[in-house]
């Protein structure tokens, strides 16, 4: 059997954490198995490179950057080679390039396109455990790319699927996938399994605990993902395509921070408006989020959109560009709010999610800003102070506590 097991920054963060990792490794070695090991960068060192980069240079050179962040994985590999030496178990360390593990060129945010599988099953037929760096890929110009920030899931996935893997685990340092953060909401549940759609929409909206685009991958390609604690030998969670019959109507609660809004007041009410700014928007290379458009009134209306937070002053500066073609009397932005979604395949038949959201955060006082909905969800922007009691107050609300 192969198995990749992936362990991120907390479980890898010091010595006795390294060995941890080892041993839970070793174990399964000596099963029979191959072991295939994907390591992030230790602790907050992925934060610690980016601030010494910041503090020299504000806006560093994306292709710098990225060659300095690939060397906080490189050091976790490394450190856990010498850690297997010592438990005397025959291993080897692997970075981006020495595997060839192919990415799209975009500096920060590349994809993982293709791997060469080669040289690591050439080192697991040697009998080695094979540890290779998270998070990073090399691009058409033999350069070190990142994949976004908590891309070693993603790292892990892909490779499973690569390797045809028998087995993919996420080990982190929560028991599984919640109901909620669970740093948020302590009574949060731990769900025993969750369907890849609702996954995807848990981590793309705001649920750090899977990158979301190694939910994307999992689901193409079919590996079935258990998410669970290096600490301890609870049982996790199972990611997979279909779980039980009888469905949640809700299976959790996200939060994300990351949101900005930015409000185009007095636009004119004729056909293409729309179309023109978020062309605009688009050919900036800006994803748009939730989008509200209020109903023409004197031959004028608003439109408000929400972007990441990182991508808000670009989006700015180049609807500010266009003043004249876009025709806006004001365009406002507000950078202290955040979403609060409910996800849940049994939304599909059940009508009323919606309702009892909005009934949660009234009972709370908490004023809606914006809403969005889809088949399995339901999403709500509110002021950043909110946050937290937003998300509580749903969560009691759909009765998710343990
Ligand atoms: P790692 O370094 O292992 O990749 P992360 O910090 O990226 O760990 O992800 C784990 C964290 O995700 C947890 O500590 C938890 O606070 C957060 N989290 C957010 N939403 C959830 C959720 N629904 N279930 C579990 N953890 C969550
Ligand atoms: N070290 C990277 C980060 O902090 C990747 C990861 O943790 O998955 O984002
Ligand atoms: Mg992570």
């Amino acid at each position: 059997m192969l198995v990749v097991k992936k362990f991120g920054g907390t479980s890898v963060a010091d010595k006795e954490r390294i060995f941890n990792v080892a041993r839970r490794c070793v174990e399964e070695y000596k099963k029979g198995n191959g072991v295939v090991v994907v390591l992030s960068a230790m602790g907050k060192m992925t934060d610690v490179l980016i601030d010494q980069a910041k503090d020299i240079n504000p806006n560093p050179p994306k292709r710098a950057m990225d060659m300095l962040l690939v060397t906080g994985e490189q050091t976790s590999v490394a450190l856990m080679e010498m850690a297997m030496d010592v438990l005397g178990v025959p291993a080897i360390s692997l970075t981006a390039f020495q595997v060839a593990m192919h990415t799209t060129s975009v500096y920060s945010n590349a994809r993982l396109k293709r791997i060469d599988t080669e040289r690591i099953r050439h080192e697991l037929e040697q009998k080695k455990i094979v540890i290779v760096t998270g998070f990073q890929g090399v691009n058409k110009y033999d350069d070190y790319t990142t994949l976004g920030r908590g891309g070693s899931d993603t790292t892990a996935v892909a490779l499973a699927a690569a390797l045809h893997a028998d087995k993919c685990e996420i080990y982190t340092d929560v028991d599984g996938v919640y109901t909620a953060d669970p740093r948020i909401v302590p009574q949060a549940r731990k769900l025993n399994e969750i369907s890849y759609d609702e996954m995807l929409d848990l981590a793309t909206l705001g649920a750090g605990v899977l990158h979301n685009r190694s939910v994307e991958m999992a689901k193409k390609y079919g590996v079935e993902l258990v998410v669970r604690s290096s600490l301890n030998t609870n049982e996790g969670t199972v990611v997979k395509e279909v779980t039980k019959v009888e469905r949640m109507l809700v299976s959790g609660v996200a939060a994300d921070r990351n949101a900005t809004r930015i409000s185009l007041i007095g636009l004119e009410d004729r056909p293409g408006v729309a179309f023109k700014l978020f062309d605009i928007i688009a050919k900036a290379n800006i994803n748009v989020d939730m989008i509200l458009q209020s109903i023409g009134r004197d031959n004028k209306k608003d439109i408000s959109f929400t972007v990441d937070e990182n991508t808000a002053d670009a989006a700015l500066k180049v609807i500010e560009e266009n003043e004249k073609s876009l025709r806006y009397e004001k365009v406002s932005v507000k950078k202290n709010v955040a979403k609060i979604s409910v996800v849940g395949a049994g939304m599909m038949s059940n009508p009323g999610v919606a309702a009892k959201m909005f009934e949660c955060l009234f009972n709370a006082g908490i004023n809606i800003r914006m809403i969005s909905t889809s088949e399995i969800r339901v999403t709500v922007l509110v002021d950043e102070n909110d946050c937290d009691r937003a998300v509580q107050s749903v969560h009691d609300g759909f009765g998710l506590e343990d």
